[in-house]
């Protein structure tokens, strides 16, 4: 006889990935306010913590050697190193929370999400993309947390990130931040209803964001680029 937790509803995983400044971050947080039953694995990264940052909250904070060791040990689901800084999500939370009927998000990079893809192709995966390349530049300058050369590495690094949209099974573009909040419910719901909605069709602004980002980030540059 089974007992009432092996009837459990198995939870569904998601994977949310987004270039840097494409509002990932504050989409989560919405949504995890209108759905309580989703959860948001906290990662374990050797990135240095930012100042509006808590330990545990937004990430585990551990040094290299920790995170080896950590790795070796097989405890990391997926991990990739993005920035120069390791990233990776614990193996045991996710499966925990699966096991007791939670529906989990992965809010990690496109390489992590090839390796979740790979382990659980099941997984459904969501690429957030900014409504334009000014805009993600926007976004990137009054973010006020990192220097002008780690953001122009942070552009090119986003333009390399969206050319692998089209491993994801949903693209969401972050333009009106309450059409988009709607969208990722959407895509939730009918997952829990084992439905795949359509993919949208966003070629011609996939070609606009791909395009190769300007060298400089000036602001007088930035003006003259806008349309
Ligand atoms: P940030 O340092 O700005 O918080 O995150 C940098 C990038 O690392 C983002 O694209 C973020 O999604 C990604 N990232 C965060 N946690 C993980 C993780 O556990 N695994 C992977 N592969 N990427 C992660």
């Amino acid at each position: 006889m089974s007992s009432p937790d092996s009837r459990a509803r198995r939870g569904h995983l998601f994977v949310l990935a987004a270039p840097s400044g494409a509002g990932k971050t504050t989409l989560i947080e919405k949504l995890m306010r209108r759905d309580p039953s989703l959860v948001v694995s906290v990662s374990h990264t050797t990135r240095p913590k930012r100042a509006s940052e808590t330990d545990g909250v937004h990430y585990h904070f551990v040094d290299e050697a920790a995170f080896a060791s950590l790795r070796d040990a097989d405890e990391f689901l997926e991990w990739a190193r993005v920035f120069d800084h390791a990233y990776g999500t614990s193996r045991d939370t996710v499966v925990a929370k699966l096991a007791t009927g939670h529906d989990v998000i992965l809010e990690i990079d496109w390489q992590g999400a090839a390796q979740i893809r790979r382990r659980h192709p099941d997984a459904v995966s969501i690429f957030v993309l900014p409504p334009s390349q000014a805009a993600l530049i926007e976004r990137l300058n009054t973010r006020g947390q990192d220097r002008p050369e780690v953001i122009a590495k942070r552009l090119q690094q986003a333009v390399d990130d969206m050319s692998h949209h089209d491993e994801f099974d949903y693209l969401v573009v972050n333009d009106d931040f309450d059409e988009a909040v709607l969208r990722l419910r959407r895509i939730v719901h009918a997952t829990r209803a084992g439905e795949r909605l359509p993919k949208e069709d966003h070629t011609a602004l996939l070609g606009e964001l791909l395009r190769t980002p300007p060298k400089t980030n000036r602001s007088e540059d930035r003006a003259a680029q806008r349309w």
